[in-house]
């Protein structure tokens, strides 16, 4: 035999089921299908005009060459301070990572502290990327469900009973992906003293969607609800979302200086560091004007409503409002077991989701890639325009089910 073989941690993983709906959508479209899409991962409004000018400067000063592993050091000091003033915890110069986005802080946090038997603690439905990321790196994700009974929360019961002498991990995600849902400093504080017993468990945070965040004050911080846990939290956020920088690719995770430290020789050994450019952009996000976050958070909050609306009035259908990120947690129990007009059974939220795709040109993820059906995801980072097409179509195809 010759040729490619691939590993066994890439067939023992799949790809990204939104990155590869975004995938099914482009093609659609270039086949000439006018698709609603309501599966986008990411805001529809440009990167701010300051932002982009900071990149452009950066470049014409020449700043286009390697960077340290760990950062330029005006990025590194411009999150620090960023992130004593969202959640008071301070951090050292050796307590931080940047790296091409949050997505890569989570992966090479996994592969820098997992080895075979290790287990991940990760509450379902969950983004879609954690599970397939412990199993790259060899560990077992240990998933949990979390219905609507429990508000698609953690609770304290559930995570002692799962804790066991292998757990390295418990992933929190806050505000979540797929469902919007933000834990408040008094459910963090409760699973924070189920963690104080167990010692062994390391908690990774992921508060990637802290800036958007429907209620009054801030979303709650795991660092600020549990100081005691500091050092043994890896907490992870980056510009993606909050400053509409997906494309730049920059995120940083900010922990123990002892799992830093690992995590850093090994994006020595994969990328170096993140782009040069992409740093000074970053930079000036995160210490420029953030008039831009709060204009987003209300166009947010203006969709939010329409869609929940929209979506709670369809006979069958429902979902919670959600209190941050960008996403509603849609329950499609109704559709299950009906057949299509066209005659086909839908067994569960993938064939609902196929159906509204074929029949109504509506795309929206399914909530099994999240690891808890019957629901689907809709994203509301796109206009109002298309949200409430998006609502009326998936209306109609609710109706036309026998
Ligand atoms: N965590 C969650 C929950 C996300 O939804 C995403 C992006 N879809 C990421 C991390 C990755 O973000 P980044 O662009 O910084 O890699």
């Amino acid at each position: 035999m010759s040729g490619y073989q691939p590993a066994s941690r890439v067939t023992r993983i799949k790809e990204s089921a939104s990155v590869l709906a975004a995938a099914r959508v482009r093609e659609l479209k270039a086949q000439g299908r006018s698709i609603i899409d309501l599966t986008v991962g990411e805001p529809d409004f440009d990167t701010p005009e300051h932002v982009k000018q900071a990149a452009i400067a950066a470049m014409e000063a020449g700043e286009t060459k390697y960077t340290s592993v760990t950062g330029t050091p005006k990025l590194r000091s411009a999150i620090l301070q960023h992130v004593e003033s969202r959640t008071g915890a301070t951090y050292g110069e050796n307590q931080i990572t940047i790296a091409g986005g949050a997505k890569q802080v989570i992966f090479t946090a996994f592969m820098a502290s997992l080895d075979e038997g290790d287990e991940v603690i990760i509450p379902a439905p969950y983004w879609v990327s954690y599970p397939d990321m412990v199993l790259a790196n060899d560990g077992s994700p240990v998933i949990i469900a979390c219905g609507d009974e429990v508000d698609f929360k953690l609770t304290p019961a559930a995570l002692a009973a799962a804790i066991t002498p292998c757990t390295k991990w418990l992933v929190l995600n806050t505000p979540s992906n797929p469902t919007g849902v933000v834990y408040t400093e008094g459910e963090l504080e409760a699973l924070a003293a189920v963690l104080a017993e167990h010692p062994h468990v390391q908690v990774l945070t992921d508060e990637i969607y802290d800036e958007i965040y429907f209620g009054t004050g801030r979303a709650a911080s795991l660092v600020a609800a549990a100081p005691a846990l500091r050092d043994r939290i890896l907490m992870v956020n980056g510009v993606s979302k909050a400053y509409a920088m997906t494309g730049w690719r920059l995120g940083y995770g900010l922990g123990p200086a002892a799992l830093v430290a690992s995590i850093n020789k090994l994006q020595s050994q994969i990328s170096s560091c993140p782009s040069s450019i992409s740093q000074a952009a970053a930079a000036a996000a995160l210490t420029g004007d953030q008039s831009f976050v709060a204009d987003c958070v209300n166009a947010y909050r203006e969709r939010r409503d329409a869609a929940v609306a929209g979506l709670n009035a369809i006979d069958g259908l429902s979902c919670t409002s959600p209190d941050g990120a960008f996403y509603a947690y849609v329950r499609c129990a109704c559709a299950i077991g009906k057949t299509t007009p066209g005659g086909a059974l839908i067994e569960d939220d993938q064939d609902f989701v196929l159906y509204l795709l074929d029949a109504a040109s509506v795309a929206v993820i399914p909530g099994s890639a999240y690891g808890l059906g019957p629901y689907f995801r809709i994203s509301f980072a796109t206009s109002l325009e298309t949200i409430k097409a998006g609502v009326e179509a998936i209306d109609k195809a609710v109706r036309a089910l026998n």
